[in-house]
């Protein structure tokens, strides 16, 4: 079903840019501010950039609120977005509504976390199946070459025979299943790039594996480039190439899975990746200081902190955190691995130094 056109396609080719991708999403605070027609806005995503490129999975980590559900909107074009730019192999994308927008949307495909919730109760599978293979003109000619495509379709994510499940609805099918329909129904748009968000977290734990497996089956045959919304960083390292990780709505850190997972440089990467269960601390003397570090609760978007947005919670915080908006900066001799903290900034780490005077 891929066509030949994508199957040639070198891996690693950019499909999807994001580049300074903000968006604020108005509020209404109190009666009276709505009466004087005063708005504040929450901050969701500011300034984030990524690329996906095919045959590659990126990881965008962060905790509830973090603003990567509302990146992977905006990058479906759910959401309009309040600056920056979306491009599709190196041209800016059309605005909602036109026939350019139609072609982004089929190559650009979305899967919900909740797969209940995304596929209709009152409709077959064979519905939401042929709905979106016709919508995006890949139904054939005849009623064969429809069979024959909706059949391919649950061949290619593992729900065979297709015929036991082509008739049934949502509700007869596990949660596993359903993410599984959900995922051939954006395949019936032969997407370059798909966005998961959070694909996995509403599965029973024994089940999310296979999903996560089936994607990635998927992105090595159909050599999609693919963003893996996710709060559980210990999976991007299993399953992405690259992670990024956002915190309050900016991108703090990222470069190769490995690296970021395994030796992260932020301070905010750190205390995930500590948040995790591990039997192991359980039983070990833990430093009451590192036990407390990082405690506190994400800050208001509405009114995000000065500086580094982290500074409330970061036990590593300087005077300059407060002020400054970190900038992202090279970490060690891993190419590709960066992170918006100054304490990568020798001159500012220097000036904290007793004996040297302040900034
Ligand atoms: Fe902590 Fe400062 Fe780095 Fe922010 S910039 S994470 S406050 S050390």
């Amino acid at each position: 079903m891929t066509s030949t056109q994508d199957a040639k396609a070198p891996a690693g080719e950019v499909v999807l840019e994001a580049i300074g991708l903000t968006k604020h999403f108005p509020v209404r605070r109190q009666l009276r501010h709505l009466l004087k027609k005063q708005h504040d806005a929450v901050h969701a995503v500011d300034d984030v950039s990524l690329t996906l490129r095919r045959g590659q999975v990126v990881a965008l980590v962060g905790e509830s609120g973090s603003g990567k559900s509302t990146v992977a909107r905006l990058l479906a074009q759910l959401y309009p977005r309040t600056g920056g730019d979306i491009q599709l192999h190196g041209e800016p994308t059309a605005v909602k509504g036109g026939a350019a927008f139609r072609r982004y949307a089929a190559r650009v495909q979305m899967i919900f976390q909740d797969p209940f919730a995304s596929l209709n109760p009152v409709h077959t599978i064979r519905y939401h199946l042929t709905r979106a293979l016709k919508i995006h003109g890949n139904a054939g000619s005849n009623a064969q070459e429809l069979e024959e495509a909706l059949t391919d379709l649950l061949n290619r994510v593992s729900l065979t025979p297709p015929a036991r499940y082509l008739d049934k609805f949502p509700h007869e099918l596990s949660g596993g299943q359903r993410q599984r329909v959900a995922i051939a129904r954006a395949l019936g748009a032969r997407p370059e790039a798909l966005l998961a968000d959070e694909p996995v977290s509403m599965l029973d734990v024994s089940i999310r594996l296979g999903v996560l497996n089936l994607l990635r089956d998927l992105k090595e045959r159909l050599n999609l480039a693919i963003l893996y919304i996710t709060h559980d960083i210990a999976s991007a390292r299993y399953f992405a190439d690259e992670t990024l990780v956002m915190y309050a709505g900016r991108m703090v850190e990222g470069g190769d899975s490995e690296t970021v997972t395994q030796t992260p440089a932020h301070p905010y990467t750190r205390l995930l990746i500590d948040s995790a269960p591990d039997p192991d601390r359980l039983t070990a003397d833990i430093d009451p200081a590192e036990e407390d570090r990082g405690n506190g609760e994400p800050p208001s978007l509405i009114h995000p902190p000065a500086g580094c947005r982290f500074h409330p919670r970061c036990p590593m915080a300087m005077p300059r955190c407060t002020t400054d908006l970190p900038v992202r900066l090279e970490i060690g001799d891993r190419p590709g691995h960066w992170a918006a903290c100054w304490l990568y900034d020798e001159a500012t780490v220097q000036a904290q130094q007793p004996g040297t005077a302040a900034r």
